[in-house]
């Protein structure tokens, strides 16, 4: 089980739409994650009784799955790629039961009948069932096949004498040529030569040869990039038997299409599905998926590694478990703010690296970013205020600093701006977190001046506003150099005392420790 199967608690405060007073989901307070002897136990039965189902379902098919690809008892369906082939392999042999049908049907009582065997899926060779070996020995009869090609032994030559052929012999040799074009693919148009007495020279087989071989690679060229353009960019096979199954046990509707193809992640549309016992799914849903190639996140090192919550785990963590762990930030950090009633998504459920979450739009299309509304004077004020005492909020209530706060990050909908894109959040004692508030700062800064808000703030007020630090100096680069110097201080801090000071003291003074 994932540590994080399920969504941290949300209360029945906060803001958003009416389903969300109804939500059930548990009390707020635990956030560690402990494994009960109930939890093992409960795993093990769902297991078990995912196992009978599975064998119900599809007996043939586990049987057939231990031939090519599983030895020994264990088959242990749990595991997605197990299922996909499966799946696969149950696909391909309707397919070729369909091919059989079909053939029998343009065949009937005909003399003359055709073979569909180069399309068949399941091949003897992958299957022990002696039922399609049965089929396939059918054709045998196919009267465009030319009789066995007559061949060369291997010393080269046959016959005696003046009789004697060699493996150079015109005749036989074009003949050879000829029924070599059978090894084509399928879809290579070589006609009705093959029942005949036909005889290729050398040279026109080669180029025939050569062009059937091109053929076949371009074909698997453009078979692969269609493949890659439906499946929706960046989502590999892994994703898409998750998102398969999310669907396939209800609990979301649909999934309409994509809303935003990021740097480092994908957004899609769905429609929730059923509510179950312990969860209330919204109407519409977010699904962010986060990449998984992973040269995107090596210079996101730095807000994860130092940031003490996820310290210990980083070292031990192989790239993908760390792309899953951005996926888990955002939940957490998302659950923070959404407990402290700043509007954000609500987070509905983490698989992996997939976070599903309430989406913030309505019948599909997301609401505008602050950067592409235009508002009126009115509403730009208001949205800054709203701003001024979300910032505020995240760093006090949620001891948080959002770190990629600007006009991007910031949606505009039902009269209110709502935060979202939290992964890379940190908390202010992060030894880079007064950094990050300032970068939000001067960002939220000059939207507002540039938009015409007259009481905004400039960015050092902000600082010291949202912070309640109290920095003096009046430039840029002092200011800096004094944000730089607290961060430094409270890293001596934890070197000295294996300590970190759990916030920033607030009158100006260097930071204390604060039990
Ligand atoms: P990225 O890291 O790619 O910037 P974001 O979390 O910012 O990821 O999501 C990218 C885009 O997807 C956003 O700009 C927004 O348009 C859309 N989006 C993300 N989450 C939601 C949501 N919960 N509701 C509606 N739209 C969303
Ligand atoms: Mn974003």
């Amino acid at each position: 089980m994932d540590s994080v199967g399920v969504a941290a608690a949300a209360p029945d405060t906060g803001p958003g739409p009416a389903w969300q007073s109804k939500c059930p989901w548990g009390a707020p307070s635990t956030t560690s994650i402990s494994c009960s002897l109930a939890d093992v136990m409960s795993e093990q039965l769902a297991k078990e009784l995912q196992l009978e189902e599975e064998n119900a379902a599809f007996p043939e098919v586990v049987a057939a799955a231990e031939g090519p690809f599983i030895t020994g008892e264990n088959i242990d369906t749990s595991s997605d790629l197990m299922l996909a082939q499966m799946l696969q392999m149950e696909f391909d042999r309707e397919y070729d039961a369909q091919l059989r049908r079909e053939e029998k049907k343009i065949n009937g009582d005909s003399k003359v009948s055709i073979s569909f065997e180069n399309y068949r899926k399941v091949h003897p060779y992958d299957s022990d069932s002696s039922e399609d070996e049965v089929d396939w020995q059918d054709t045998r009869h196919d009267p465009y096949r030319a009789d066995k090609p007559t061949t060369t032994p291997r010393r080269g030559f046959i016959g005696k004498g003046k009789d004697i052929t060699t493996k150079h012999d015109e005749v036989v040799c074009g003949r050879k040529n000829t029924a070599r074009m059978e090894n084509f693919a399928p879809e290579f148009q070589v006609g009705d030569g093959i029942g005949m007495d036909l005889k290729l020279s050398n040279q026109v087989f080669n180029a025939l040869k050569q062009h059937a071989y091109s053929e076949e690679r371009r074909s698997a060229r453009l078979h692969e990039k269609k493949e890659h353009s439906t499946a929706e960019k960046a989502v590999d096979p892994k994703t898409r038997l998750l998102l398969y199954k999310m669907v396939n046990s209800g609990m979301l509707e649909t999934i309409t299409g994509c809303i935003s193809t990021g740097k480092e992640s994908v957004v899609f549309h769905a429609y929730g599905g059923n509510a179950t016992e312990d969860k209330v799914i919204p109407p519409e849903c977010a699904i962010k998926v986060f990449k998984t190639t992973l040269n995107e996140f090596k210079n996101r090192d730095k807000y994860i590694k130092d940031d003490y919550r996820f310290k210990d785990r980083f070292s031990k963590l192989n790239p993908r478990k760390i792309i899953r762990m951005w996926a888990e930030k955002e939940m957490h950090n998302l659950t923070r703010m959404h407990n402290a009633g700043i509007p954000c998504p609500q987070v509905v459920i983490l698989k992996k690296h997939v976070l599903v979450m309430s989406f913030i739009g309505q019948d599909q299309v997301p609401a505008p970013k602050l950067k592409d509304v235009t508002l009126s004077s009115e509403d730009m004020k208001k949205a800054y205020y709203q701003i001024l005492n979300m910032m505020q909020q995240l760093y006090r209530e949620c001891n948080l600093v959002h770190a990629d706060l600007s006009e991007y990050n910031m949606l505009w909908h039902d009269g209110k701006v709502w935060l979202i894109d939290v992964s890379q959040s940190v908390e202010p004692t992060h030894p880079h977190g007064l950094e990050f508030l300032f970068r939000d700062c001067r960002n939220v800064s000059q939207f507002f001046q540039k938009g015409g808000v007259a009481e905004a703030l400039n960015e050092r007020e902000l600082f010291n506003a949202v912070s309640g630090l109290n920095i003096t100096a009046d430039n840029e680069v002092d200011f800096q150099a004094e944000i730089e110097a607290l961060e430094k201080m409270n890293e001596d801090h934890v070197q000295n005392h294996g300590k970190k000071l759990s916030t920033f003291s607030s009158d100006g003074d260097p930071p204390i420790y604060d039990e």
